[in-house]
């Protein structure tokens, strides 16, 4: 048959999108939610939290990935390193500037 699916895969991924899981070792998730209460949701199977809290995904893993995460974060640049470097430069340049226009009595 061509259009099989393989239902274990399909549920257990269903499981673990709806957390629809076994208790896991009846530990919870017990991250702090919105009210500062802890979490009493159960985690992930084989996580640390809930899917709320982070227990869904881990990030970006592969340097492709990450790159595509940062690039993604970028807004305009005005806080990136290099912006800040240049503009640095260009001051300490400028004090630089007016400092020996005064001494020569230009100022
Ligand atoms: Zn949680």
């Amino acid at each position: 048959m061509k259009n099989t699916v393989d239902i274990s895969a399909v549920s257990v991924r269903a499981m673990i999108k709806t957390n629809n899981t076994e208790p896991n070792n009846t530990k919870l998730c017990l991250a702090k939610n919105r009210s500062g209460k802890p979490c009493q949701k159960y985690p992930i199977v084989g996580r640390m939290r809930c899917r709320l809290h982070g227990g869904l995904s881990t990030g970006p893993r592969t340097e492709e990935g990450k790159a595509r995460i940062i690039a993604a974060h970028y807004k305009h640049g005005r806080r990136s390193k290099a912006f800040l470097e240049t503009r640095k430069r260009m001051w300490a340049a400028l004090r630089k500037k007016v400092m020996e226009m005064k001494i020569q009595g230009y100022l």
